[in-house]
């Protein structure tokens, strides 16, 4: 599958704030948002219409980056999400959220989502005691999540493991940072996601 291989800081800098994709550079003085707080490309810095469409599309977009997907992807879990039960913005979030790679990097083991995405295709993971290397895989209730044994002593996971030892699990996943085991016992839930991305908007440019 066609992915975006573009400079990534670009992403953010379109969506006029950060989305984290870079790990540690994220959090300095060079991050780009910080840098040039204003769209990329020739005309950056005159645009500045906003329209109903364009923030709902602006919404969207934001959302895909956040999470790495594309647009085929990304409209898929939106049917699935208007097929469930509840609200379909709710619903289209925790679907996100309850991906693999996501759910490698809220337990820490990744300094960015794309890195996440990257050490799941590399099979560091297991789900139920079995490898997995699919980023998209949806984690439900009662699935274990662990690190792999024999990746558990390489310095990239020590390092991340101890630069994230601040941050807390979100509460569906229960997780034994000793044994770098997790079970998921809940479903994501709006409260417990904390990115800025209003799912209403969304949901409005999908039902046009
Ligand atoms: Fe985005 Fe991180 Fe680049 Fe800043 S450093 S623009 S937050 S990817």
């Amino acid at each position: 599958m066609a992915r975006y291989t573009d400079a990534v800081c670009r992403l953010c800098r379109r969506e006029g704030q950060k989305l984290f994709l870079k790990g540690d550079r994220c959090y300095t003085d060079k991050c780009a948002v910080e840098r040039r707080a204003y769209p990329p490309g020739q005309h950056g810095q005159g645009r500045k219409k906003n329209s109903e469409y364009g923030q709902q599309l602006r919404e969207k977009q934001k959302a895909k980056r956040y999470y790495g997907v594309l647009e085929d992807q990304f409209r898929g879990y939106f049917d699935i999400a208007s097929r469930m039960k509840g609200q379909t913005g709710e619903n289209l979030l925790s679907l996100l959220e309850s991906r693999l790679d996501n759910t490698v990097y809220r337990l820490g083991f990744a300094m960015s989502r794309p890195e996440a995405r990257q050490l799941v295709l590399h099979g560091h993971f297991t789900v139920n005691g079995r490898k997995v290397n699919i980023p998209s895989f949806l984690v439900k209730p009662g699935m274990v999540i662990a690190l792999k044994e024999s990746s558990r002593d390489l310095e990239k996971f020590k390092s991340s493991i101890e630069a994230n030892s601040f941050r807390q699990p979100p509460k569906w996943l229960d997780y034994d940072r000793n044994l770098s085991v997790a079970k998921v016992i809940g479903t994501p839930e709006k409260e417990d996601i904390d990115l800025p991305i209003e799912e209403h908007l969304i949901v409005e440019l999908y039902s046009k």
